[in-house]
């Protein structure tokens, strides 16, 4: 049993609080390589923000669990190094499929888990759920679970259709469960194909295609039920079109990429969402920036010759996110 406090990294309880009242979000980047996870806690330490480092059930496939888990370690020492005396990180099951799953992260020094137990019919996913607390909070770990579907897929989650939270289930789920935060579906969805064209409308000036706004109304329905109760958003990449744009203009096909809009989700970064997933734009910023390196250096072949502009691109997406979206800059608490 590993314990979290004692690698330096905290829960989300206290960050949430904050946030909620602050009326800012707490940003949960994905990472699944040492780039990228240099490129978060730079950012993070740069604008003096709070920052969630989220492992999926790709990343544990692709990296290895007890290999991200000594980075998010590593992370901690990184940031102090950076000049950062007392970094707020939070390493974060995202997804976690059962309990077995929660529990051998919880012990081997997560200090947050996702449940994600959406898919199952109500009663299993408050059974599920309320399993998981039980046995974080004996550590002080904090969870997060989830009522209503996300569509779109992100790594091994996926579903054809959304299905909205619904505002009458939130307050008997927060009860029966414990959880620390709740996962809404309010529209927002994973990976780079957020809406298929059809759903999307076309803006005349640009031709891009605009996705259909976010349910503002389920929102703040929740919000009414569970006063100042900390809400997560899931797959809210904005999936930059000036990415995809590099990427295709590089010899990539990306067709018909699209996101969340910005402006969408610094309004709901103003109410009680106080933590917000960005995995795709990463994946989008690295690409176009390799892809560009390589087109513009055929004769490179070290690794770090691209991967190096490609952490540096990340980096400016994530400071941008923070301090333009988000809000969390300068939210440190000892700065
Ligand atoms: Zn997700």
């Amino acid at each position: 049993m590993v314990d979290y406090k004692k690698i330096g990294l905290v829960n989300t309880r206290a960050m949430f609080a904050k946030a909620v009242d602050g009326g800012y979000a707490i940003p949960a980047f994905n990472f699944n390589n040492m780039e990228q996870m240099q490129a978060i806690i730079m950012a993070a330490v740069e604008t003096k923000s709070p920052v969630i480092l989220q492992v999926s059930k790709g990343a544990r496939d692709y990296a290895n669990q007890t290999l991200l888990r000594y980075m998010a370690e590593g992370a901690v020492e990184y940031a102090k190094e950076l000049g950062c005396a007392h970094p707020e990180i939070v390493l974060h099951l995202d997804h976690g499929d059962s309990f077995e799953t929660c529990k051998s992260c919880i012990d081997m020094g997560f200090s947050s888990v996702m449940i994600d137990g959406s898919a199952l019919p109500y009663d299993e996913n408050v059974a599920v759920t309320k399993k998981v607390v039980e046995y974080a909070h004996q550590f002080d770990v904090t969870v997060e679970g989830e009522l209503g579907v996300l569509a779109g897929v992100e790594d091994e989650v996926s579903a054809a259709e959304s299905h909205y939270t619904k505002p009458e289930e939130v307050i008997d789920f927060v009860t029966k469960t414990g959880v620390d935060s709740l996962a809404i579906s309010i529209g927002t969805s994973h990976g780079a194909y957020k809406f298929t064209p059809e759903q999307c409308t076309v803006d005349p000036a640009t031709g891009r295609l605009v996705p259909p706004p976010l349910a503002f109304d389920v929102l703040s329905a929740i919000e009414k039920k569970l006063p100042g109760f900390p809400i997560v958003l899931h797959g809210s990449s904005s999936v930059p079109q000036d990415e995809v744009d590099t990427i295709n203009a590089n010899g990539g096909c990306l067709k018909a990429a699209v996101g969340i809009p910005e402006e969408q989700l610094r309004k709901a970064a103003k109410s009680a969402v106080c933590k917000i997933n960005i995995d795709s734009d990463s994946r989008l910023a690295m690409t176009a920036a390799i892809r560009k390196h390589m087109a513009e250096h055929p004769d490179h072949f070290d690794p770090r010759q691209y991967l190096k502009p490609a952490r540096e691109s990340m980096k400016k997406m994530y400071i941008h996110k923070i301090v333009n979206v988000l809000g969390s800059n300068g939210k440190l608490a000892i700065q």
